[in-house]
């Protein structure tokens, strides 16, 4: 049973699927190790690190060849694959929708993709959430973000000369991240406030001590699993205007408004930006799904005419990649140690499990997944 870790290939990503600590456990599980030079260098997890805690370096195509499951962080190209077992596992963030050929063809090379961001939000699951995991970091490093970018204090200062005042901090979207978002926020002395259109967040945001606001006309937008609805237009005019009057007195503004498998939801018009004081910035966290900001430029940090400052950092997780990686190795070692017997060490999955059910993506040369469809 050999496990292996490439390095990633996506542009800008620094993480890695697993860290030397994350290694130990998996030999621990009863597997062999391998990965490839250098796979950990941007995360500040050196090859020797790897090698003392007992894994096998080796290039690419070393690494793969007869592995029989594949961590990565970000889905791999076919093409790095080749040479691994047939059925082999691969196991990350596929981000399938929108690229369903993709996944399409990962399948067809024999390939079981199995996509992460699909573990059910169900207790036993928790630890494998890498959503949840890389959500978190996201939303701290948001604050920290804006925090630079603005040239003023975040939290009140006396002194001698005078006092300054503190920023003002609206978060949209209190789930993992925004949540995140508001605590640090907090502790950096900001005057929170935040608002979500699932009713249950407000009492979440309330007790990080912000302030929770809501239109009355949108009483409760919760869908399934936890995870928001879609609005409909009355909702959406009812929301615009609440947030168009509220934001223009905001010194910073993060959005992190997503709704599953949608483009994020546009939260933030261009007059409301327009309506801001300079110097003011925004973090659009959902710069990645389009971006809930009309403004937003995904991928880049821009001073609007007005003098807004919007950041569309498009991978937010990699600007913290030793922690988001550590996090993300850990999720994946939670999910295969389901896969191993304990006693045994023999590793066999179980298909029939609601956890590997929920995830896997392509199996036996096609596409299994019922949310992915490839046009015709
Ligand atoms: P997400 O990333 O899908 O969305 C972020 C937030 O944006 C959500 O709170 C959502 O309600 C909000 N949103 C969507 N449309 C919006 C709009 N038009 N305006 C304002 N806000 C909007 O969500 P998430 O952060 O992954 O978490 C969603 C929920 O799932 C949270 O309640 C979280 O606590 C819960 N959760 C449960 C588990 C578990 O039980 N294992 C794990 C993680 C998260």
């Amino acid at each position: 049973m050999k496990i292996a870790i490439v390095r990633e290939r996506a542009d800008g990503e620094t993480r890695v699927a697993a860290t030397p600590e994350t290694v130990t456990k998996l030999i621990g599980l009863g597997a062999t190790v391998s990965i490839e030079r250098g796979a950990g260098a941007a995360a500040r997890f050196p090859d020797a690190d790897y090698q003392k805690a007992g894994a096998a370096l080796g290039s690419a195509a070393e690494t793969v060849k007869d592995a029989d499951i594949v961590l990565t962080v970000r889905r791999p190209g076919v093409d790095v694959l080749i040479g691994a077992n047939a059925g082999a596992l691969v196991i990350g963030s596929m981000d399938p929708y929108g690229n369903e050929s993709e996944i399409e063809s990962l399948g067809k090379a024999g390939f079981t993709a199995i996509a992460m961001e699909f573990m059910p939000r169900i207790t036993r699951a928790q630890v494998m959430d890498i959503l949840s995991s890389q959500a978190n970091l996201a939303g701290y490093q948001a604050v920290l973000d804006a925090a630079v970018a603005f040239d003023r204090a975040m939290p009140m200062m006396m002194t001698a000369a005078g006092t300054v005042r503190p920023a003002k901090t609206f978060v949209m979207g209190a789930g993992v991240a925004g949540l995140q978002a508001i605590a640090t926020a907090k502790r950096l002395g900001a005057v929170v406030s935040a608002t979500d259109v699932r009713a249950a967040a407000g009492e979440q945001v309330e007790s990080l001590g912000a302030k929770f606001i809501m239109t009355d006309a949108l009483k409760d937008a919760s869908g399934s699993g936890g995870y928001a609805r879609e609005l409909t237009e009355a909702e959406k005019a009812a929301q615009a205007e609440l947030t168009a009057s509220h934001i223009s007195k905001q010194d910073i503004v993060i959005t992190t408004a997503l709704i599953p498998g949608r483009p994020a939801p546009k939260l933030v018009t261009a007059a409301m930006v327009e309506s801001m004081q300079p110097g003011s910035v925004i973090v659009d966290l959902a710069a990645e799904r389009g971006g809930n900001v009309e403004l937003t430029k995904p991928g880049e940090v821009y001073t609007t005419a007005n003098g807004v400052t919007i950041i569309g950092y498009k991978n937010v997780p990699a600007r913290l990649a030793t922690s988001a990686s550590q996090l993300f190795a850990r999720n994946l070692v939670a999910f295969l140690e389901t896969m191993f017997d304990k006693k045994t060490k023999a590793f066999a999955v179980n298909w029939d499990d609601e956890l590997v059910k929920a995830t896997v993506l392509t199996k036996d040369g096609a596409i299994v997944h019922p949310n992915i469809k490839v046009a015709a």
